[in-house]
């Protein structure tokens, strides 16, 4: 396999971009490839090389690349304009569909990513109870703003410090770190805390540290927690809502938070989150009440008409029930591939979502750590080279769509058994 046109584009880039591209995560050594086009669960490179995508841009595009359905539905809106400055009937059609699969979300609001949910989500929080502290759980990941870009000290109570420079100790002094399927931790950090925690915002399945799941009853155990203690609970549902179910991670598991952040699948591919929840705090955001939120491209028309047509494909044709018994199917043929190889190493995922931890299965942030990421990182480019893309750290989580037919899943296990085994 041959990078000579990305090698090319890299060395351009990277004079003017950090790391030659626009996001971290895209930053694969010694140089990513260059995108040329995608098509149904296929990319292709700017060399002509074709891969099998688990990346699925991080999870956007569950219906895989190019769907018709959303081609269509964007084509049709942009003919009719793509942006207007007042609201659109579209906006209403989704927030009523969004509600109605997410009874908790009462009211909610479109804002343009993920990253400004989480962070309306919050402030709604602060301001609806007057508390400046709020809780995460380490290893969750909530967009790219200060108040969540804060690694762990150690231990359950130990105050953050900032995760990236530029994020004052003022500001990460306010976030309080816990380990993910420990409810007891979480009590503890409570009683310490008593009066003044605003929230706790998490990932009901961790999926930016590799897909974790919850063991036992624990997020029913945060939700009484939470209850008991008159703290909020922010579901961060960019990554689980409408991929678990239809309701997301709140449905499946049966635990409904008081605000929930949805994006990415909600857009269709296009740039896109809505923050919602209970009607009494929802109805203080501006111009209902004191807590400010606003945006140019909030509610934007082709991102809710690219979000309705991929949700209608997926409500008409069942997508998810199909989609995720592939997904049983390949995490089940990956173990069998474990074992016949004897390796160490653990299968993970829900739904569908998978990864391959090269290391035992972790139950939260720590535990993920222990895995070998150089050796992930190797395994990551033999499989490139078999053409299939894989997320390219161990942390991320790979993803199907329902573009993956039986032959491509087919494919990329026989990948998956040819580079484990070198
Ligand atoms: C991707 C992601 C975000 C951030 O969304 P952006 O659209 O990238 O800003 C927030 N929370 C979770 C759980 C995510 O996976």
């Amino acid at each position: 396999m041959r990078f000579d046109s990305s090698i090319k584009l890299y060395e351009s880039g990277k004079r003017l971009m950090p790391g030659g591209v626009s996001s971290p995560v895209r930053a694969i050594s010694p140089h990513p490839f260059y995108a040329a086009r995608a098509e149904g669960p296929y990319i292709w490179d700017v060399d002509g090389n074709r891969f099998i995508d688990h990346c699925l841009a991080y999870g956007p595009m569950i219906l895989g690349h190019c769907h018709p359905a959303v081609m269509q539905a964007v084509v049709s809106q942009l003919k009719k304009g793509w942006l207007y400055g007042t609201p659109s009937e579209l906006e209403v059609q989704m927030a009523q569909r969004i509600s109605r699969l997410y009874p908790s979300m009462e009211m909610l609001r479109f804002v343009s990513t993920g990253t400004e949910a989480t962070m309306a989500a919050i402030r709604v929080a602060r301001g609806a109870t007057g508390r400046n502290k709020i809780i995460k759980i380490e290893g969750g990941f909530h967009g790219a703003h200060d108040s969540v870009l804060i690694k762990a000290g150690s231990g359950a109570t130990t105050l953050g410090t900032p995760d990236s420079l530029g994020v004052p100790a003022d500001s990460a002094k306010n976030t309080l770190q816990l380990p993910y399927n420990d409810p007891l931790a979480l009590e503890k950090v409570l009683r310490k805390f008593a009066g003044e925690v605003a929230c706790l915002i998490m990932e009901p399945v961790l999926g930016n540290i590799g897909p974790v799941l919850p063991k036992d009853d624990y997020l029913q155990a945060v939700r009484e927690i939470t209850r008991d203690n008159d703290v909020l609970l922010i579901f961060d549902e960019v990554i689980t809502g409408f991929r678990l179910a239809l309701g997301g991670a709140q449905e499946y598991f049966g635990v409904a938070p008081d605000l929930t952040t949805l994006g990415k699948i909600i857009g269709g591919g296009f740039p896109i989150g809505a923050f919602g929840g209970r009607r009494d705090l929802i109805s203080q955001v501006a111009p209902g009440g004191g807590i400010y939120q606003a945006g140019t491209f909030n509610g934007s028309p082709i991102s809710l008409a690219a979000g309705m047509a991929t949700l209608d494909v997926m409500e008409n044709e069942n997508v998810l029930e199909r989609l995720n018994a592939t997904g049983d199917m390949m995490r089940k043929r990956l173990q069998e591939i474990l074992e016949d190889l004897k390796l160490n190493y653990s299968v993970s995922g829900i739904a569908s979502m998978f990864k391959v931890f090269f290391g035992p299965e972790p139950r939260n942030y720590i535990d993920a750590l222990k895995c070998d990421k150089a050796g992930y990182l190797a395994f990551f480019h033999r499989m490139l080279e078999k053409g299939v893309f894989l997320t390219p750290s161990q942390y991320e989580t790979d993803f199907i769509s329902a573009a993956h037919s039986t032959e491509v899943i087919e494919s990329t296990l026989e990948a998956f058994r040819t580079c484990l085994k070198s």
